[in-house]
């Protein structure tokens, strides 16, 4: 960390960082973990649609406790694929 109020990316060996001032200008709240955009990029398509469906629904109709389960289950899949693929390359080019 090189200075205060910053968040780094969540993903293991990514030292990429961000202000919390950034994240409230993009998200509208300052969320807990982060995904830098390099990492997200890497995620494969179908997983990031599921997430981002699920917070357009959230913003329509608000949050409730089955649409704060199902964000975090995509969000889990998505930190477990990026685990598994430290460097980004997708399983079927290796
Ligand atoms: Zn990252």
């Amino acid at each position: 960390m090189t200075e205060p109020n910053t968040q780094t990316c969540c993903v293991d060996g990514c030292h990429r960082w961000t202000r919390h001032e950034t994240l409230r200008k993009s998200f509208g709240y300052l969320p807990r973990e982060w995904i830098c955009r390099e990492c997200w990029a890497s995620v494969p398509k179908s997983y990031r649609r599921v997430v981002h469906r699920i917070d357009r629904t959230a913003k329509r109709y608000g949050w409730n406790k089955r649409l704060r389960m199902r964000r975090r289950l995509a969000w889990d899949r998505i930190k477990r694929y990026l685990d598994s693929n430290p460097l980004g390359i997708p399983p079927d080019l290796l």
